[in-house]
């Protein structure tokens, strides 16, 4: 699939810096006029740049078949493009031939599943966010210190598996509102909540309070863990959410932030919110009354599925200009493995990235 140029052309050039949208406008008839909204931050974080950007480069590197243990980014469209290119997807090491190369997920993974790989033979290389490491780091020093650690986060979500499999024993997980009374700590002065990259903010500092009036000295990790890229886009999101009749989600439904950014569209205001993974997805129904359409995308998202449903929306009148409402301009990037980064000495050509 290619960028749509059509639907580029209609983003408004570098005019819209401010946090709010513009008012609504009307037709000489009076009516108001269709508008569509764009949300910026929206689509790939830094953390799924560099996790997409290392697949593509072992596969250069190294030729098919590359493995990777679980989704390498919860996105169906990434992940059919990879498995086009070569890439086997399993979910556990032990479908992996002995000695192959295995990459690991941006969500992280426990310090068993290194083991298991190594117990393989396994070549591995860890694309595991940064930011997820910053967490897993986290996990082992209050471990250390003895703490016991309440882990705000999905269950079963590979992220939150990961991150407590760095200390099982000193971790229990805090998913839903009823499970804070199920929690068992051994001294209720030493305490401490750390949390899943992807989550909605706004619930859980809900679920910091719940959980602070069992525990008044809950401790607070050292900085924020849910991540700049999940922060920013749910920002942006609110930004708009009051104006927009409809708010389209770009994004999969096994992706954490992107179902969060459906939540806080409709917290925040928009009238109807849906998750898409693609443009055909759509419903005719959606649009029925609707004036101003928000779009926006997960962390792990390329834009030329957003450039889709632009395309859509202008082929049913929403064909003028697109307004991005700017609440922040990201400019993080993370280098690659290190795995992978002595073999590129060798083999500098950058790939073609799935965008
Ligand atoms: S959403 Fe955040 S934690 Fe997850 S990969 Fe992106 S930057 Fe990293």
């Amino acid at each position: 699939m290619s960028t749509s140029p059509q639907a580029a052309d209609r983003l408004a050039q570098g005019d819209l810096d401010q946090g709010t949208p513009d008012q609504d406008t009307t037709t000489p008839e009076g009516r108001r006029a269709k508008r569509v909204l764009l949300a910026k931050p929206r689509g790939y974080c830094a953390g799924v740049d560099r996790a997409v950007i290392t697949v593509e480069k072992a596969l250069e590197t190294y030729g098919p078949p590359v493995y990777v243990r679980k989704e390498i980014v919860h996105n169906k469209h990434v992940v059919e493009t990879l498995q086009e290119r070569g890439v086997i997807f399993v979910e556990e090491t032990d479908e992996v031939p002995e000695g192959a190369l295995v990459v690991f997920s941006a969500h992280g993974v426990a310090p068993a599943v290194h083991e298991e790989a190594k117990a393989r033979n396994l070549r591995t290389i860890d694309a595991t966010c940064p930011l997820v490491t910053k967490v897993h780091k986290e996990v082992n020093r209050f471990a250390r210190d003895d703490y016991d650690i309440l882990l705000i986060g999905h269950e079963g979500h590979e992220e939150v598996e990961g991150t407590a499999g760095e200390a099982p024993d000193r971790v229990q997980l805090v998913d839903k509102p009823e499970d804070v009374d199920k929690v068992n700590v051994r001294d209720p002065n030493k305490v401490v909540w750390l949390s899943q990259t992807t989550l909605s903010v706004d619930e859980t500092m809900e679920r910091v309070d719940q959980i602070k009036g069992r525990f008044p000295d809950l401790q607070a990790p050292p900085s924020d863990d849910i991540c700049y890229a999940t922060s920013n886009r749910q920002i942006a999101v609110k930004a708009m959410a009051a104006e927009c009749d409809l708010v389209l989600v770009v994004g999969s439904q096994n992706s954490s932030n992107s179902k969060r950014l459906v939540e806080v569209a409709l917290q925040a205001g928009a009238r109807a919110s849906h998750l898409i993974d693609y443009a055909d997805q759509i419903e005719e129904s959606w649009l029925e009354g609707v004036t101003t359409v928000g779009v926006t995308s997960g962390a792990s998202v390329p834009d030329v599925l957003v450039m889709q449903v632009l395309d859509h929306l202008s082929q049913r009148g929403w064909d003028g200009e697109v307004e991005e409402v700017t609440t922040a301009n990201e400019k993080i990037q993370f280098s690659l493995p290190k795995e992978l980064r002595k073999d590129l000495k060798e083999n500098p050509d950058a790939p073609k990235s799935v965008r």
